[in-house]
This record gives C-alpha cells, structure tokens and sequence, in this order.
C-alpha cells in the first residue's frame, strides 16, 4: 500500500473558472522523496497546500498512511511543513523558535529538551542556540526553521520552495543538507521547487507539471533520458535541449537552414507518415571532437561560434545552426572562440524527436 495517495485531486478556486490543478493522480511510498516541479503557476504549491489541509480539495480524494483526509484538518494529518518564507519568531533564540511548537503540543519539557538537542545538532545550530533570528545568516534561519519541522517528528515532510531566498551557494549546501536530512530521518517528503536542478539532485522521483497538469512522473534520469513530451525535455537540463523544425524525407532529415542529417533505418521507420517533426538534442551530446566526428562523417556540420560561456569544468558554445540559436556543452579542454569556425556532429542516437503538433515524444 502506498503512503500517500492522490486520486483525481481537482482544484477550482473561487471566482475562477479554470482548474488551478486537474486530475492529480500520485502514489507515494513510505520514505521516499517526490519533488513537484514546474513553472511558476503550474500548480505545485496548490497541490501541497491541498495534501496539507491547507486548501480544500474541490474533487478528488486525498490519502495518508491509508486514511482518506479530505476532511481532516491539518494539525491532524501527520504532517509537518517548511516554507519559503520561513517565519521565525523574531523575538525568541533559536531554542526558543524550535521548540515553541511542540509546546503547543503540550509535550513534556523533558522531552521537548531531548528533542530540540538533537535538532540543533543534526543541524548544526549549536553555537547560535542563544541568538534571536536577526542576528543569523540566511541559510542559519533555514535551518532553525528546518529544526521546528523536524521536532515534530511527523511521518510527513512538506517543503514549498524553502531555499528560494538563499544565495546560490547556500542553496547548494541546503539541498546537500536536506538530503542528508531526509536519510536520517527517512520522512515521506514532498518539495515543490521551480528549480529543475534541485528536484534532479534532491527526488527520488520527479512530478512535473504544466498548467495543472501532470505531465511526467518518475525518476530523475528516467525524465532526462525519456521525456514524455516537448515540455519536460526542455524543462529538464541546463542548458535546454536545443529544439528545431524539421522536414523529414525517408531517412533524411532537412533542418530550416537546408543542412541536412541522415538517420538509420530504424529510426526513419518510426518517422515514416511524417513529413516534419521536431528534433530535439541535448548540449551535451553534440560533439566537435575528431573521434565523434570521424564516426559519424556523413552527418558532419558547420558553424561559426557567437558566444562562449566558460564555466571552468565545462563550456558552452553559442551558434546559428537549423536556423536556430543551438548551444553545446563541452569539456574545458574544447575552448572554442567567437567567430571561429567549427565542424561537429549530433550523436544520432541521442536524437529525440517529437510531434510537431501535440509535442508529444515519438518513440524510437
Ligand atoms: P505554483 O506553486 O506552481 O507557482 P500555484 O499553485 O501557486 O502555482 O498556482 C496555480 C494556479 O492557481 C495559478 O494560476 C494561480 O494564479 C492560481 N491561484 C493560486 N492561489 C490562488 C487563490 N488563492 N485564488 C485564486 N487563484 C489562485
């Protein structure tokens, strides 16, 4: 039995008459880590709201640990939540804000102790354990805030966005923590981020949604390597996959500029009927290398590099290829500079194709 369970979850606001989330459909077992990820607007925080009680659920049903919860409030739910706005008591220390709540909860003082000393050590909070909030860093007041959800020692972990106010560094040992965080614990977690790269370093597996729909669910690589549609291919992975028209004619495929690549037979069977489709690849799997170029020479292209991004393990090469900006990503070694002059190769079977009206992945 799964341990959390949406069927059908619907939401309609008030005064609205679109559907915020539409037939929200999820099984979620114990202990395992789901990130919501998407476009500002898509629906993630909606969702959680509605699995914390938060926001009603206007159809559909909602379980946890097998009991439905529609009408549940959310004190009772056996949930616990961190949001991106994390709200610190500013008059009280770091103890004081971590263990306000289960007071509240009427826990014995004695174990309200144990409890916040543990949090403070998990968290690395102990020398601050005296300090109000305005006299802490950003990632310092996500983790007291971090600490008040854990104590609860709820079974469910509920995260809107949490790291969205740290800097980028900070952001990037958070999610480390987090992570380590989740292990320890091993709390059934659910994190809406719109950062794609925190729901691939941080899930177990990945929902990602569109216009309140579900439009993929799985694991990480899974969504990188098999994207369902257009939209999760270019969601997913940075920079985003390079996308182009193109005209298909047997096993040969014309892009808008009139450069053109031919595919194997396999792959022009599963083409066959279409006249044009759209072609997708990743940065990362086109190739200026000699080898790649001398294994796939019938393919060969030309560009003219525009830009150049050096991020010091990796660069990204800027060019007009398919009459379309295309960037790609390669290794330190291959600096290229703007306006020479490069020959490479897209890596045929890491080709992905799509419908070019529905959008949808075709299969090969
Ligand atoms: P996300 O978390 O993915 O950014 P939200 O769940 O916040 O998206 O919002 C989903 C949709 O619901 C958006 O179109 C948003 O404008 C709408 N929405 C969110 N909250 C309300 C509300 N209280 N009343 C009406 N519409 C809302």
């Amino acid at each position: 039995m799964s341990f959390i369970e949406l069927k059908n979850v619907c939401k309609e606001y008030a005064n609205t008459n679109k559907k915020a989330v539409t037939d929200f459909n999820l099984k979620i077992d114990e202990k395992e880590f789901i990130a919501f990820v998407g476009p500002s607007g898509c629906g993630k925080s909606t969702t959680l709201r509605m699995i914390a009680g938060f926001e009603e659920i206007t159809s559909g049903e909602l379980y946890i640990d097998g009991k439905k919860m529609n009408e549940v409030a959310p004190r009772d739910r056996g949930i616990s939540m961190v949001f991106q706005n994390y709200a610190l008591y500013p008059h009280m220390t770091v103890e004081k804000n971590i263990s306000y709540g289960l007071k509240n909860m009427k826990v014995p003082s004695k174990e309200i102790k144990k409890k916040v000393d543990w949090a403070i050590d998990i968290l690395g909070l102990s020398e601050y354990r005296y300090r109000k909030p305005k006299n802490l860093s950003g990632g310092q007041r996500q983790r007291v805030a971090l600490g008040r959800a854990i104590v609860k020692d709820q079974k469910v972990f509920l995260m809107d966005e949490p790291l969205s106010n740290l800097d980028a560094k900070l952001r990037v040992s958070m999610r480390n923590e987090i992570s380590k965080l989740h292990r320890n614990l091993g709390s059934t977690t659910i994190y809406v981020t719109h950062d794609q790269v925190e729901a691939m370093t941080m899930a177990d597996r990945i929902v990602i949604m569109k216009d309140g729909v579900v439009q993929q669910i799985g694991k990480p690589m899974d969504l990188y390597e098999h994207p369902v549609n257009k939209f999760v291919a270019g969601f997913i992975g940075s920079p985003q996959m390079n996308f182009y028209n193109v005209k298909v004619d047997g096993n040969k495929i014309t892009f808008a500029d009139g450069n053109s690549i031919s595919v194997n037979e396999e792959i022009s069977d599963k083409l066959k009927n279409r006249k044009e489709v759209i072609l997708g690849i990743r940065g990362e799997d086109i190739k200026f290398d000699p080898q790649n170029i001398d294994v796939f020479k019938e393919n060969r292209q030309k560009a003219v590099i525009e830009n150049t991004e050096i991020m010091g393990n990796e660069n990204n090469l800027y060019f007009e290829f398919g009459g379309t900006s295309s960037v790609a990503r390669v290794s330190k070694y291959e600096v290229a500079g703007v306006g020479e002059e490069v020959e490479f190769v897209f890596v045929p079977h890491r080709i992905h194709f799509f419908d070019i009206a529905t959008e949808e992945a075709i299969s090969i």
